[in-house]
């Protein structure tokens, strides 16, 4: 236990620390903390959001130990209190999620979810089983699990009907909950229109007051510089909040053109993919879609469309709707000569493979350092198996081939890529170094 000031102490840590992180690590995290009150066995620390305190005790629990009061745990005697809260308490994390009173606001509070967006209508399958999961579990306890979630992949693959998906559960849960969906676009216009009518803080006390905000394509912030501030802002204080939200993007935060600091928050909670559904999901999609319609699809022939369709679920629906509109109009069986006609422009031919097995092998090497042949090879040192399993995890989501053929080009089964994934996923919900390397992986491989 110390017994000298332990402000000073503070303010030597902080000389301590200036060194060794950047200068823009440092105006970011440290420089924003603010000492409240000191004892010669506790100190409390204002912080402006509970990000800085996580990065504080992540980056510097042992340098915090050296030179602060030390609690019976061995922990840095620290109390957290967030800035610009009303009632100021130190921080609980996992703090139930309290449902707003219904605040008298005006600005168009309706929930615009597209009501066939429904988890029950979310055919799942290895590619999207785990955000699926991630969805539920955060409609189901919002605010209290990952905050925020990152929902990111390919075009029509199913990003916006989860995102609805969470909206509806939420609110049949809970018909109090406050939910809102909004469109990345809608929210800058929101702004524009606010700021036209000098309705500003009206818009911020609407978003405040929500309890789960669900934002869509959140890459059409990119290049929106003064836009991005605000978003931050509002993002901010709601997951300061424990409010939850959820994101959704055409790509992951790392390679989104935004700033650092709103790239570090996006990928605080839980980051994850969604990737193309295999055949065998493509088949139960089409099934699935063609009962909606009505429509009776053997098979065999929902195999051979699902087979030729296969780098976006919104074409496999125009093929029911074409297909549907067809059968109906000329009274006609369907037939795979009759699929071949109406469906051929939208078939599609493999794809050149952009990303191959050996790219990632190389990045991984790198930013793991390790080697190319260990990666390939069948060591099992702890480095080298980690290593290796997160190039599996990274072809699975960046190779568009089937889990046999990624399999076959690591000389493994499916089961075993199957199941790196997973551990690579499981690992990543509390790792944040991993997911830095994952990150700069991705973007190295992009290159
Ligand atoms: P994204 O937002 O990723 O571009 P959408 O959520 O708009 O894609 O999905 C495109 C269409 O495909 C929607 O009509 C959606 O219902 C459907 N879809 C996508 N994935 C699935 C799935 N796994 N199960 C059922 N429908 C799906
Ligand atoms: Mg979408």
């Amino acid at each position: 236990m110390l017994t000298c000031d332990t402000h000073d102490t503070w303010t030597q840590f902080l000389e301590y620390i200036k060194k060794r992180c950047s200068q823009t690590a440092f105006e970011n995290w440290l420089a924003p903390i603010k000492v409240l009150e000191t004892s010669a066995d506790t100190i409390t620390l204002e912080v402006p959001n509970i990000f800085v305190k996580a990065y504080l005790l992540d980056n510097y629990k042992k340098d915090l130990c050296s030179f602060l009061p030390v609690d019976t745990q061995g922990n840095p005697a620290i109390k957290f209190v967030i800035a610009d809260q009303t009632e100021r308490k130190p921080i609980q994390p996992q703090k139930p999620l309290q449902v707003q009173p219904v605040v008298e606001e005006r600005l168009e509070y309706e929930l615009k979810l597209n009501p066939s967006y429904k988890f029950e209508t979310f055919i799942e399958g290895p590619s999207n089983q785990f955000v699926k999961s991630a969805a539920v579990g955060i409609a189901t306890h919002p605010g209290r699990s990952y905050n925020p979630l990152f929902i990111h992949g390919g075009v029509g693959l199913g990003k916006t009907h989860l995102l609805h998906a969470i909206g509806h559960y939420a609110k049949q849960l809970n018909k109090k909950i406050r939910v809102h969906c909004i469109t990345t676009e809608a929210f800058i216009n929101d702004l524009v229109d606010s700021l036209r009518k000098k309705s500003v803080d009206r818009m911020k006390r609407f978003y405040r007051s929500l309890d789960i905000l669900l934002v869509d394509d959140i890459q059409f912030l990119q290049n929106r510089l003064n836009f991005e501030e605000e978003f931050c802002n509002t993002f901010e204080s709601l997951i300061n909040q424990n409010k939850q939200i959820v994101i959704t993007s055409d790509k992951p935060p790392g390679s989104l053109k935004l700033s650092e600091r709103i790239v570090a928050r996006m990928e605080w909670g839980l980051v994850a993919h969604v990737g193309m559904p295999d055949l065998e999901t493509r088949v139960a999609i089409l099934q699935h879609k063609a009962e909606q319609k009505g429509l009776k699809i053997p098979n065999q022939i929902a195999f051979f469309i699902a087979e030729h369709i296969f780098s976006n679920v919104r074409q496999l629906e125009g093929a029911i709707n074409r297909l549907t509109a067809h059968c109906r109009l000329f009274n006609q069986e369907i037939s795979e000569e009759l699929v071949e006609q109406t469906l051929s422009e939208l078939f599609q031919t493999a794809p050149k493979q952009r990303v191959s097995v050996e790219n990632i092998l190389k990045s991984i090497a790198t930013v793991f350092q390790v080697r190319v042949t260990d990666l390939k090879g069948t060591s099992r040192t702890k480095e080298i198996a980690l290593a290796r399993q997160v190039a599996m995890y990274l072809a699975k989501e960046m190779i568009s081939e089937s889990l046999i053929m990624i399999g076959a080009s690591f000389g493994k089964t499916h089961s075993t890529i199957l199941h790196a994934c997973k551990t690579i996923e499981n690992k990543l919900k509390n790792d944040e170094s991993l997911k830095r390397q994952i990150a700069l992986c991705r973007r190295n491989i992009n290159n």
